[in-house]
């Protein structure tokens, strides 16, 4: 699955940063999926920082 941040739903509280360092990175004030690492939606870790994402701005896609 592909990992993708809805900045416009991203309030910036880096919980994904700090669940999923390899995968997700803060900058800005936002989450983001770091580079080459947007195919990583599988990886359980992503996962869960999709489910505990207090905004639900992780977009796991097919
Ligand atoms: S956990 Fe969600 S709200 Fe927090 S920084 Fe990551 S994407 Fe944004």
């Amino acid at each position: 699955m592909k990992v993708s941040v809805d900045r416009a739903a991203c309030y910036g509280s880096a919980e994904c940063a700090h669940r999923a360092p390899s995968v997700f990175g803060f900058e800005d004030g936002y989450g983001l999926v770091r580079s080459g690492q947007e195919g990583a939606g599988d990886d359980p870790q992503v996962r869960e920082a999709a489910e505990k994402c207090p905004s639900q701005a992780i977009v796991l896609t097919r």
